[in-house]
């Protein structure tokens, strides 16, 4: 997508004109970059991560913590995600974190902690914009529409499954995208 297209659709309110939810709120840079990295599912969250300038990590963290974003030494962020936790659910939660840096880099503070639900000490409208925008990176809305349309017209089980591991998300995941 052109630059300029990207500005034009800046000034319009309805974000469901826009593939990535809040991009009116991301820098133009980083809007690139993730913009780059959604082209192809699925999707290296943990490349996108690096190409932002953010660095990830597994981490052995407590069982109902799902991951974390923490400013680091000196300068930058990292991401630490739980290391007993499944690889779909790991790329969900890079994408959540990621989120966070991109719209609430304000607030991270000391770090953001996310539960297993995605709540942390931030209000749920905020993580729920997380939760959006994690969603838009995972399961890029073009990608989706494009494999749904090889699809008949009711999506099943199966072809819930299918898609799930084309992204590389959990079935839940998908079935709420798809939904
Ligand atoms: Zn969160």
């Amino acid at each position: 997508m052109a630059l300029k297209d990207l500005r034009s659709r800046k000034k319009r309110r309805a974000p469901t004109l826009t593939e990535i939810s809040f991009s009116h709120r991301i820098n133009g840079n980083d809007l690139a970059v993730i913009q780059r990295h959604i082209k192809n599912v699925p999707v290296k969250v943990g490349a996108l991560a690096t190409d932002l300038g953010l660095k990830v990590v597994l981490a052995t963290l407590p069982m109902n913590i799902s991951g974390l974003i923490q400013p680091e030494d000196g300068d930058g962020f990292v991401i630490k995600i739980n290391r007993f936790e499944s690889k779909e659910r790991q790329r969900f939660t890079i994408a959540h974190e990621i989120s966070h840096y991109l719209l609430h880099r304000d607030r991270i503070n000391a770090g953001i902690i996310d539960s297993v639900l995605y709540r942390s000490k931030l209000s749920s409208r905020i993580e729920a914009e997380a939760n959006r925008l994690a969603a838009d990176i995972v399961m890029p809305r073009q990608a989706v529409s494009a494999e749904m349309a090889n699809f008949a017209k009711d999506l099943g089980d199966d072809e819930i499954s299918d898609l799930a591991e084309k992204f590389q998300v959990s079935k839940q995941a998908m079935a709420i995208r798809v939904g």
